[in-house]
């Protein structure tokens, strides 16, 4: 009696400690996003179902989806299975975007935003952004690189992996390994107003193996070369070739031998020419392709995101978002490069991959650029499904609806093979089984 008395204020001490810590310890287990609205099995009546590897429709196909995964198609309602009626609409497989850019504020276009803007801020913008992508039906999208030298990106596709946010599936590039005032250099300032140098300028190729080793490590898919100059910045001159073909085999030759890809920002076409004979996985742009470096791409079977409708888009907002005057005339002198070096592009049947490369509000209406500048209707469907899950290097789990594949499950309000610009149209967005704009009843 005498004892346990002794031991008691102990006992109670242990007590608040244990509830204390509890209280201090983050939980194991990440939170994760309500997946209560899955509902497993469930069918989907799919009025028109595209199959986008022929282009072939069927009429008032059953989707059958187990988890997050498409289990069969069959053609009568199965039974004792909750419905998902989208008998009204086409369904297409979810869409990718293979050109994103997806931290800080799209619609601010001035040269000092991302000056202006800490890495935080630029994160949660992103957190925000991811969520237009996927209600424009694009489940999947490869960041084409982001100045964040922190880089927030990596942590978007980490979270929403872990599903600590509710995004699109991604595939990520590191930064922009530029030259000094290339591209991908964000010091805009002064001489004597300098920022430190940042980790993505690579002068030489020693240089280039440093920056590509340090995306490697931090947990980049891709690495992001500036093989030209571009357009958005203010100081560059898109014409020109900035990173050597050297320096581009180097950064090729390290991430293959990792296990990771290479796309090159390349407008110019010498930067084109050097990049493809370089080894890079991806042309991004491609915007003055000439005739010899279309050859080049068909013979080494390099990819073209060819990002059509934001150098058109441009045209439309002019300086009202803040664009630089110097950056804007730029704009003005690549606009009427674009048509004939897609139908180059077109010609050589590159393989071909949707990117938006602008604000994702605008994500759709790159079908619409693609089918003025030469494509099919099914051709721009591909590069954004089939396509764009072969260059992720997804092709096993996404592109098609098709029994094994996650049910990433997009519905569109009319036929996109008569007129492509009712992709603008979604009506229905389903993520790996999981509903994330409902139709409206
Ligand atoms: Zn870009």
């Amino acid at each position: 009696m005498k004892t346990s008395f002794k031991f008691r204020p102990l006992v109670g001490l242990l007590f608040l400690s244990t509830l204390l810590a509890t209280a201090a310890r983050p939980q194991s287990k990440p939170p994760t996003v309500d997946k209560s609205n899955i509902a497993s099995p469930i069918a989907i009546l799919a009025g028109r179902l595209i199959d986008v590897r022929t282009g072939d429709v069927t009429i008032n196909a059953y989707i059958v989806v187990e988890n997050d995964r498409i289990s069969r198609i069959v053609a009568t309602a199965p039974a004792g299975m909750k419905l998902i009626d989208l008998s009204k609409y086409t369904v297409v497989p979810g869409l990718i975007d293979c050109h994103a850019h997806l931290l800080g504020n799209p619609k601010d276009q001035s040269a000092m935003s991302g000056l202006r803007m800490s890495s935080g801020q630029a994160a949660i913008w992103g957190v925000h952004n991811v969520t237009i992508w996927l209600d424009h039906g694009f489940t999947a999208l490869r960041d084409a690189g982001e100045s964040d030298i922190g880089y927030g990106q990596l942590a978007l596709r980490n979270s929403i992996e872990r599903g600590l946010i509710r995004g699109p599936r991604m595939v990520s590039a590191g930064n922009f390994v530029s030259l000094t005032g290339g591209h991908g250099d964000a010091d805009l300032l002064a001489p004597d107003k300098s920022l430190p140098r940042a980790p993505n300028m690579a002068d030489t190729v020693d240089e280039v193996s440093v920056a590509v080793r340090r995306d490697i490590k931090f947990g980049a898919d891709w690495i992001k070369l500036m093989a030209t100059g571009g357009v958005m910045d203010p100081i560059s001159d898109y014409t020109v070739q900035e990173l050597s073909q050297e320096q581009m085999a180097k950064a090729v030759e390290i991430a293959h031998r990792a296990g990771k890809k290479v796309m090159a920002h390349a407008e110019g076409s010498e930067g084109i020419k050097a990049a493809v004979r370089a080894g890079v996985d991806s042309i991004e742009h491609g915007t003055v392709l000439d005739e010899e470096g279309a050859k080049l791409m068909e013979q080494h079977g390099t990819w073209l995101v060819p990002t059509l409708f934001c150098f058109q888009h441009d045209m439309e907002t002019g300086l009202s978002q803040g664009r630089d005057p110097a950056s804007f005339a730029k704009g003005v002198a690549i606009i009427n490069e674009q048509g004939p070096a897609f139908k180059r592009a077109l010609d050589h049947h590159l393989k071909i991959a949707y990117g938006l490369d602008d604000d994702p509000d605008f994500v759709s209406k790159e079908f619409g650029a693609l089918v003025r500048g030469g494509m099919t209707p099914i051709e721009a469907l591909k590069a954004a499904t089939i396509n764009g899950a072969e260059l992720m290097g997804r092709s096993k789990d996404i592109g098609s609806i098709e029994p094994g594949k996650y049910a990433d499950i997009v519905a569109v309000d009319g036929d996109p093979l008569s007129d492509i610009t009712v992709m603008e149209k979604v009506r229905f967005v389903m993520k790996g089984g999981e509903v994330y704009k409902p139709v409206a009843q």
